[in-house]
């Protein structure tokens, strides 16, 4: 390879001619900007041309010796180096050592942002019919004054002087195996292979701004505590154009003094009084959707469910709506006056019963016993 061919400059040009030829051809083969197939292979042997011709002692040694020679070097006639494509296997295998050379090429490409979380907080109420609510928070957008480029207005960043725009340097390191070259992330620009000489004042050059974002949400009827719903590129900016990240709503349920819930049914506890149980009854009981009337038959036994059919929760996608499950609790009623005495004992002398006698004190139940 020649550099000065590769450069298409002069033996004699200046260093600021060297210079804004590189410039010039880096900026059209850079392969986020060019994206024909042999664009990264031009990008790569334009930085070669570069990193020879903008080194005083590189330029020297190529000039006098047609090649730079050594590790790193080009591999020209007697240079006897070597170059990244005859160790690109190794460099997977002890990528491990030097912290993984390969995986920081991809620092400068587009990366979404970042994923936000938001909890929100619901009535027991709110979960079963769904509400259509306005959420803010704060979060990292797309500066509008530079467009995310972090540019000053009217200019654009320029590709990294130091690592010419890979967003890795080439650095020497000390393995169990020897001495091997590795890649870091380029100190300049830190992996995004641009620099920003004239920072956009609105954004110090970041690209982001932090702002409060303010949202309509549509909470569906029927969520549960702990769901979540995932809200498309409603997280933060990404970064190098990549997509703003997602939001991730996460529901929490404030539980209810009456009712409680599993999946899609509703369950009540009904207090009934002794009489109500043998005789049946008609009680109305409390729902989400107003009060029903529930017939209680003659002989009912504490503990048995009735279905409210239809007045459960909504199941999420579509998948109709849960019952309400009323269970029966009969009271025992613990201060009874004279007249319900009597009467209780009739009724035991009437099942043929003989009617308890009053209870003792503590002592007189222990002797019992
Ligand atoms: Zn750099
Ligand atoms: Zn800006």
């Amino acid at each position: 390879m020649n550099p000065y061919e590769v450069l298409g400059v002069e033996k004699n040009a200046t260093a600021a001619e060297i210079k804004k030829a590189y410039r010039k051809l880096s900026k059209k083969y850079h392969p986020d900007l060019n994206d024909a197939p042999e664009a990264e292979e031009k990008f790569k042997e334009i930085n070669e041309a570069y990193e020879i011709l903008s080194d005083p002692q590189k330029k020297a040694q190529y000039d006098q010796f047609g090649t730079t020679g050594g590790p790193g070097g080009f591999g020209g006639p007697g240079g006897g180096g070597f170059n990244s494509q005859d160790f690109g296997g190794f460099e997977d295998l002890f990528g491990q050592f030097f912290g993984g050379g390969s995986r920081q090429r991809s620092r400068n490409a587009p990366r979404q942002g970042r994923d936000l979380q938001y909890d929100m907080e619901l009535t027991f109420e709110e979960a079963i019919f769904g509400k259509k609510t306005e959420i803010r928070y704060t979060r990292e957008e797309n500066c509008k004054t530079c467009s995310g480029t972090g540019a000053k207005d009217g200019t654009s960043p320029d590709i990294c002087s130091q690592c010419h725009g890979r967003g890795y340097v080439d650095v020497q390191v000390q393995t169990p195996l020897g001495r091997m070259r590795s890649q870091q992330e380029c100190d300049v620009c830190h992996g995004t292979g641009q620099e920003i000489k004239d920072k956009c004042t609105d954004c110090q050059g970041t690209g982001h701004v932090k702002k409060e974002h303010v949202l309509e949400v549509n909470v569906p009827a029927g969520v549960e505590n702990g769901n979540q719903m995932r809200l498309q590129g409603q997280g933060e900016a990404g970064t190098n154009g990549g997509p703003y990240g997602d939001l991730y709503l996460v529901f929490h349920v404030k539980p209810s003094k009456i009712y409680q819930r599993q999946g899609a049914d509703i369950y009540v506890d009904l207090p009934i009084s002794f009489a109500q149980a043998a005789l049946g009854d008609e009680v109305d009981v409390q729902t989400v959707y107003g009060d029903v009337t529930l017939k209680i038959p003659a002989g009912t036994q504490t503990g048995t469910i009735f279905r409210l059919k239809g007045k459960g929760a909504p199941r999420l996608r579509g998948g109709g709506v849960g019952d309400q499950k009323v269970t029966v609790n009969i009271q025992t009623p613990k201060h009874l006056n004279k007249k319900q005495k009597m009467a209780l004992k009739d009724f035991v002398e009437a099942s043929g019963g003989k009617a308890p006698q009053e209870s003792g004190s503590f002592f007189d139940r222990l002797k019992n016993l």
